[in-house]
């Protein structure tokens, strides 16, 4: 059976959200930044932003010297979520075999879904047109159709702004590849591609006739996968939700202030475990394994993890031993970075408890006051005057299920 992999991405993904929220950013240059602060990074802009040269990682001062008239917006994770979500739902009604990728990419199998190409992409404009007529009409995406995963998102990335590139066949990969760098390919970073050009591979082209024994001695499995990536050979399945889950769930913090004052670094501390709870009560699974880090000024740092015979559940069972590495600890600099996190997950199955544990009840009664309330609805004391620190963040690359 012919196989056909659709990927599809968002373009300018974040801005667009934005642009589609409030018609006064339309067909301006918009910037959506982590912190609206001089220093805040901007994390996604417009196309209109990008024309002007206002591009992903430009700071918020930077911005402001090349567009004057720039508009810049704090990023806002749940408005992207919730879109994120419509999206995703759009997609899998077309298949059984999802694979979301990142907040604004994911892989759809339609093999069996579709008879052949043809027909895939009439699939495709359907989906483009569902995600504007059911979400909003100012969201655009780029779609790839191909018989190889990773061919699929090579599509997709070439396609262009609202457009779909189909890659059906072994004759339609030579001219697409020709006039494309090595970076252009998925998973080739400038550290690899120097390993490449060492070997002499200098174009994609070379790549797909280098003798694939020579490849794999010199670069191993990664190497032996390009080789068969680029020639359309299929090693790569859609993964279900189940081995999509990480297989530890974390915060860190970049410190706004960097100190050696313990109780505003615990304070930290307790906020950063207590969203990493949430996520593990969220997920209905139990840790074995709490971890700690944080950085000092300049280089170094400490990392600590423990492995447990009772598993943890609750934020103060995480904090605990974090805490307990941090009050016994030396601080030899300032500490300007954070985190901990949980590992060893298994699932909970809800067993009654031979002895009452009111803090199991009380932390699940808090998620659920905040998760309908807001998440600042109810805390700790400990962290009374934190609300500013370690605030929701979103990445493009993780996504949590
Ligand atoms: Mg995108």
């Amino acid at each position: 059976m012919q196989r056909i992999i659709l990927h599809l991405d968002m373009n300018s993904y974040f801005a667009s959200v934005e642009q589609q929220a409030n018609p006064f950013f339309r067909n301006k240059p918009l910037g959506v930044c982590a912190y609206l602060s001089p220093n805040g990074c901007i994390i996604a802009s417009s196309v209109e932003a990008k024309k002007v040269g206002v591009k992903t990682g430009c700071r918020v001062y930077q911005a402001v010297k090349l567009c004057p008239q720039v508009i810049l917006v704090e990023n806002d994770p749940n408005k992207y979520r919730s879109v994120t979500q419509k999206l995703f739902g759009i997609m899998k009604s077309y298949s059984d075999s999802f694979e979301p990728y990142s907040i604004d990419e994911a892989f759809l199998d339609l093999t069996g879904w579709c008879r052949d190409f043809k027909q895939a992409e009439y699939l495709a404009e359907k989906i483009r047109g569902r995600v504007k007529a059911e979400i909003g009409s100012w969201l655009r995406c780029s779609i790839g159709l191909s018989f190889t995963k990773f061919l699929a998102k090579f599509a997709s990335d070439t396609a262009g702004v609202d457009s779909t590139l189909m890659l059906p066949d072994q004759a339609s990969l030579e001219p697409v590849f020709r006039g494309r760098q090595l970076t252009d390919l998925w998973g080739v970073n400038r550290r690899f591609k120097k390993h490449l050009n060492a070997l002499g591979i200098r174009t994609i082209a070379d790549l797909r006739v280098f003798p694939v024994q020579n490849l794999f001695s010199a670069l191993g499995k990664p190497g032996y996968w390009l080789y068969c990536h680029v020639n359309g050979l299929e090693i790569d399945h859609l993964r279900s939700l189940e081995e999509l889950k990480s297989k530890s769930i974390g915060h860190s913090y970049c410190l706004p202030r960097w100190t050696v004052d313990k109780k505003y670094l615990s304070a930290v501390l307790f906020k950063l475990a207590s969203k990493v709870g949430v996520r593990l009560r969220e997920r209905k699974q139990l840790a074995y394994g709490v971890y700690v880090h944080w950085s000092y000024i300049g280089q170094g740092g400490l990392s600590k993890s423990f492995k447990l015979k009772k598993p943890v559940y609750t934020t103060d069972d995480i904090f605990r031993p974090a805490q307990q590495v941090l009050s016994r600890a030396e601080l030899s600099h300032k500490v300007t970075m954070l985190a901990i996190g949980v590992f060893n997950l298994c699932p909970m199955f809800k067993q009654p408890e031979l002895f009452f544990r009111p803090d199991l009840n009380l932390s699940e009664a808090m998620d659920q006051i905040n998760g309908r309330y807001g998440s600042q609805m109810i805390y700790r004391g400990l962290l009374w005057k934190t609300e500013n620190l370690a605030k929701d963040r979103i990445g493009f690359r993780k996504i949590d299920f």
